[in-house]
């Protein structure tokens, strides 16, 4: 189902946590960034203290930073506040919570741009359908930065492609050791430098990884 801008959503979270839940919360480094600036960690720490780690995406051979679940499956973030009878499940890093967290229940389509609601089969509970809000799609993506940090994830996705452009992905470096040493520079670059321990920058030097990302690229050839 598609939302226009002025359509209310029917959503509103009761704390439930069954979102944070065998959960597969892709990352950017931009949501990296701004994790490890608020737990004060450096990116690489992030890392070592495996509340991230990566998958191999099967489609573009990409290995993709993750947040890296408890072993009941559990978002590491997660935790429970009970007051009295009641208990709620809340975020440790909500106002640095990933984008992706931050559009749930919507999703962001790269093609066409527009925003779905997830198909019923793909919701984790329906305490938070409801029709009891009063906000709309513009003020919802408003309220959640999403609008603002969906530009930088499409700077960063445009990246992405220009490295899989290159051929670097995990499937066609298999024999080729110069271009695994590249490969794994530019992960380097893109996940577990910035930022760094006592270097803790006002934004993503986004930029500079750029520049360097390209130098790789062009000294491959
Ligand atoms: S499943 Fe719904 S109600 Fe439960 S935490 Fe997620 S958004 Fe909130
Ligand atoms: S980062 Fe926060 S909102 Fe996202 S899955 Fe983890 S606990 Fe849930």
């Amino acid at each position: 189902m598609i939302l226009q801008p002025t359509d209310l959503v029917p959503f509103l979270c009761r704390a439930t946590g069954k979102c944070c839940i065998h959960n597969l919360v892709l990352l950017s480094s931009f949501d990296i960034f701004r994790i490890a600036r608020v737990l004060n960690l450096s990116a690489k720490e992030l890392f070592e203290k495996k509340l991230l780690t990566y998958r191999i995406n099967p489609s573009n051979y990409w290995m993709e930073p993750i947040l890296n679940s408890r072993s009941n499956s559990t978002c590491p973030f997660l935790f429970r506040e009970t007051n009295g009878a009641n208990e709620k499940y809340l975020c440790e890093i909500y106002e640095s919570r990933p984008l992706v967290c931050r559009m749930y229940p919507l999703k962001y389509d790269t093609d066409t741009s527009l925003f779905m609601r997830f198909s019923p089969a793909e919701h984790r509970c329906y305490e938070c359908i409801t029709t009891e809000n009063n906000f709309t799609l513009e003020e919802y993506l408003q309220a959640s930065s999403v609008n603002e940090l969906l530009n930088e994830f499409n700077r960063y996705l445009a990246l992405i492609d220009k490295i899989s452009a290159a051929g670097l992905n995990l499937e066609k470096i298999k024999k080729k050791k110069e271009a695994q040493k590249k490969f794994f520079e530019i992960q380097s670059i893109l996940y577990e430098t910035y930022p760094e321990k006592d270097n803790i920058h006002n934004a993503l030097p986004f930029e500079e990884m750029e520049r360097r990302v390209d130098y790789i690229l062009e000294s491959q050839e």
